[in-house]
């Protein structure tokens, strides 16, 4: 089954900024997929629009079996998003934020105490769950957003540029976890303008570049080709 489905996806944005040229794409279940491109070429356009957040000009969405635009609540609660930017609330606890987040899908408090822990443990944050986000590092609030982004268990994890910004020990560590999360059945997208990040994690990957998609292979057939 595809995961995402995209078909004739357009943007222009108010002022004449044509970021995406009518671009078809689609992830199947259980993939781990790379959009990769340099800067300004429509990654987080894409992604943004495949979450709701910005409103497309013209195309199609499907997420699993949901149409993103028809059935948003549903497509929705399919993804976690890990967005670029940092956005915690400054005065709630790491644990906080995450029981909250969870809160805002409907998910009873009894289970959102449990993921809470499971996923804390797992991003190595459970020991900092009392200490509030402006307290930690780079690399621990990009665990955060990944901790956050899980509590509703989606199917899908989709992050924007996840290690922009990270040391390479703590990028290592993220690494090996999304391995081990895709391998248990989550379907990964990441966007990237490394190659190297995308030829160590992704099966399958297009590449973007002035809002048009000019590749989409596997990662082993890229690499045949370099
Ligand atoms: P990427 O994520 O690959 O760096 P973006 O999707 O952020 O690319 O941007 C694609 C293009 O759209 C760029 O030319 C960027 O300047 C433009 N753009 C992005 N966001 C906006 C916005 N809110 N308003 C106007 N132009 C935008
Ligand atoms: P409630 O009775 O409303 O479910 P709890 O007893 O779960 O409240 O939590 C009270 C406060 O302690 C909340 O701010 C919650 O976020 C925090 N909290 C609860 N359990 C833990 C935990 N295991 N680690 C850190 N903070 C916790």
């Amino acid at each position: 089954m595809k995961a995402i489905d995209i078909r004739g996806l357009e943007k222009t944005y108010k002022g004449g900024v044509k970021a995406l040229n009518g671009i078809n794409l689609s992830v199947e279940e259980g993939d781990f997929f790379a959009l990769l491109g340099p800067n300004g070429a429509g990654k987080s356009t894409t992604i943004g629009i495949i979450c709701s957040l910005v409103n497309k000009t013209a195309g199609n969405i499907n997420v699993f079996q949901y149409d993103a635009e028809k059935q948003e609540v549903e497509a929705k609660s399919c993804i976690g998003l890990v967005p670029q930017e940092f956005n915690f609330n400054q005065f709630e606890t790491l644990y906080q934020i995450v029981i909250n987040q969870a809160g805002y899908y409907g998910v009873p408090r009894n289970i959102a105490k449990q993921r809470a822990e499971k996923y804390l443990k797992q991003l190595e944050l459970w020991d900092r769950r009392n200490a509030r986000s402006r307290e930690l590092s780079g690399g621990m609030k990009r665990r955060l957003m990944i901790a956050r982004a899980l509590m509703h268990e989606p199917k899908i994890l989709i992050l924007d540029e996840p290690t922009a910004g990270v040391d390479i020990e703590v990028r290592r560590s993220m690494w090996k976890f999304l391995k081990d999360i895709n391998q248990q059945g989550i379907t990964i997208i990441l966007t990237t303008h490394y190659l190297e990040e995308a030829e160590m994690l992704c099966r399958n990957i297009a590449i973007i570049d002035k809002g048009t998609i000019v590749e989409n292979t596997s990662m082993k057939a890229l690499l045949s080709t370099l």
